[in-house]
């Protein structure tokens, strides 16, 4: 990027009414066949409109094309029963029913490609695109064949390095994998997590990303943000190693969170997305708290490796309210640019 402060978001965004239930995760759709298919296509194209008309400049797809950021990936892949269900307790968090792994993994074929590719055709800005990481994966799903996390998830992980090359070649600039469950499995990340990271990485020629946060703002999220104290040191476990890993952006969660800023001195030298828009709450955020929270996490990260973000993803937000978030982060960065330009 050539200029200072690019925004963009951590990834979702709400759907269009007509393609799938608002304020729902899991949502089922409302079209079928290639009326799905075209409406997926059309709701991509508004995604970006409104992202382009915010002035977001690090776009994406919004994920219309996909039911939820997880599942939709393991729908295209051999060796996952969907049929056979078991209910797991994801993130130590809530219970899912969720598919199960009945033999080996490998993908049917390119998943995320084609959206990729008529993303890249409708804009010449800067494209992110977000896939679950290899410890997210595992943890929403039942495995009956592996019968180890640590090899379950690097089989993941050679899967999500295929997929990932072909959108780098399709002209995705920023591959960026969801790893929530890295604020939670300290141990796991640090022994094989950050390892498996790596491998979905091995060989791309594009930027890559590793997300982590405290997750939507659904109430099993909330109710166990309240359990966390007063300060959220969740990074501090796992930003050493990947502080010395491969991975060039971290995205995090900073606006409305109690996460000491000054964690972020432990990632010194990436670059970083600082989450300035809090998703867990329909209040509106001013350009200048924005601007607050990006003058803040200045002291810690360098003015040309910080990306204002939003803290998560959008998808179960009012549309307005996500529009109007959008809005308060690119001014809010238009702020900062200006004083640092002088
Ligand atoms: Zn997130």
């Amino acid at each position: 990027m050539n200029k200072i402060l690019p925004t963009s978001t951590a990834g979702s965004l709400p759907k269009p009414l007509w393609l799938a239930e608002p304020q729902t995760l899991w949502s089922p759709w409302k079209l079928q066949g290639k009326e799905l298919h075209a409406g997926k296509q059309d709701a991509l194209r508004l995604a970006l409109l409104q992202q382009q008309r915010a002035g977001i400049d690090i776009v994406s797809d919004g994920e219309q094309s996909r039911q939820h950021f997880v599942t939709t990936l393991i729908e295209h892949l051999d060796g996952v029963d969907f049929s056979r269900r078991e209910t797991v307790r994801i993130r130590k968090r809530y219970d899912a029913s969720v598919p199960t792994v009945v033999g080996p993994v490998s993908r049917k074929g390119s998943v995320f490609v084609d959206d990729a590719k008529f993303l890249r055709l409708q804009t010449k800005q800067p494209i992110k695109w977000a896939l679950p990481g290899p410890m997210t994966m595992i943890d929403t799903l039942y495995d009956a064949h592996y019968k180890s996390r640590k090899a379950l998830a690097w089989e993941f992980a050679k899967i999500l390095n295929e997929e990932a090359k072909e959108l780098a070649a399709a002209g995705v600039d920023i591959i960026q994998f969801d790893e929530p469950a890295f604020n939670v499995f300290f141990d796991d990340v640090n022994e094989w997590g950050i390892a498996c990271l790596e491998r979905a990485i091995e060989g791309l020629k594009c930027e890559t990303a590793v997300h982590i946060c405290y997750g939507y703002g659904i109430k099993a999220n909330t109710d166990w943000k309240k359990t966390l104290g007063s300060e959220w040191r969740q990074y501090e476990a796992v930003f050493p190693k990947l502080q010395q890993s491969k991975i060039d952006i971290v995205s995090l969660e900073c606006h409305n969170s109690r996460v000491p800023l000054e964690l972020l001195a432990l990632i010194r030298g990436k670059k970083v997305m600082v989450g300035v828009i809090d998703v867990a709450s329909d209040s509106m955020e001013t350009p200048e708290e924005v601007a607050d929270t990006l003058r803040k996490a200045l002291q810690y990260v360098d003015a040309d490796k910080l990306y204002p973000c939003t803290n998560c993803g959008m998808a179960p937000l009012a549309r307005h309210i996500a529009n109007g978030k959008l809005h308060a982060l690119a001014a809010g960065a238009e702020i900062v640019r200006q004083e640092l330009l002088g």
